[in-house]
């Protein structure tokens, strides 16, 4: 039987708005989340864009319960493997158990520090499907690769090794982090964001229609042009989302931007 495409549930809050998304990295432990839900909650209006915060494992429930605004909430990372002598790993059933809804995959950190291949993206995206767990797949080419005007290329390779396996998720993402941006103030222009976002959604095909984010030194003052361009569904923060003020602020550019296809 062929699967239906995917194609996002209207059940998210704020669904059908920008997607702005926080990485917290190793960031914010369960005191800390709880500050700064108390800080954001007020600050942002809801359901104007569809808020999503990917918080270390230890701070999901803290940061779950303290929130008093529609949002969602990952994990960083998973293995693929169910269970096992794994030590230090999470499972996608485990993370889902946790509250996870979602989790991120191939974080560019977690390629280039962590040396997780395309391949094990592959398995890890396959898991959290498996698992019900929206996967959240990062993807993004070096500056040297942009250089070498290999862009398309890696961009293709990157996401062919996932793209099949989404055709059968309940809820999926993908968001275009070029590294050379991430954490490092230099930021994509939303022309270079465009382009970017038009080749991964030829790589994704018809049959997977799914939020197609921006990541890489995103701020409060490029958040709206960056949201703005063409095939652009919303942001993924790193830096400036563990500032409730300031993540409030890029909420409110997704607002601003106006629909996506989150
Ligand atoms: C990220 O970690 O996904 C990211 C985009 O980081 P930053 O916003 O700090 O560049």
């Amino acid at each position: 039987m062929a699967e239906e495409p995917v194609d996002e549930s209207a059940r998210a809050p704020g669904a059908g708005s920008k997607v702005v998304a926080g990485n917290w990295k190793m960031n914010h432990g369960p005191a800390a989340a709880e500050r700064f839900f108390a800080r954001f909650s007020p600050a942002v209006e809801e359901g104007a864009v569809r808020l999503v915060f990917f918080t270390p494992d230890l701070s999901l429930a803290a940061a779950a319960d303290g929130a008093r605004v529609p949002a969602e909430f990952g994990v960083q990372n998973i293995h693929w493997e169910g269970s096992g002598a794994l030590t230090g790993e999470t499972s996608a059933e485990m993370a889902r158990e946790a509250g996870a809804a979602l989790t991120l995959i191939g974080h560019s950190e977690r390629r280039h520090i962590f040396g997780e291949t395309d391949a094990e993206v592959g398995r890890k995206v396959r898991a959290a499907v498996r698992a019900g767990l929206a996967p959240v797949v990062c993807v993004g080419e070096l500056l040297e690769e942009r250089r070498a005007g290999r862009l398309e290329e890696v961009l293709r390779r990157q996401v062919g090794a996932f793209a099949g396996s989404l055709a059968g998720a309940r809820a999926a993402m993908v968001a275009y982090e070029p590294v050379w941006a991430i954490g490092t103030g230099e930021t994509a222009t939303p022309e270079d964001a465009a382009e970017a976002h038009g080749i991964v959604r030829s790589a994704l095909g018809r049959r997977v229609r799914v939020p197609v984010l921006y990541g890489g030194s995103v701020k409060p003052g490029n958040a709206v042009a960056l949201m703005s361009a063409p095939d652009v569904d919303g942001v993924l923060v790193g830096g400036a989302s563990l500032d409730p003020d300031v993540f409030a602020r890029i909420a409110e550019a997704g607002a601003v931007a106006g629909p996506g296809g989150g």
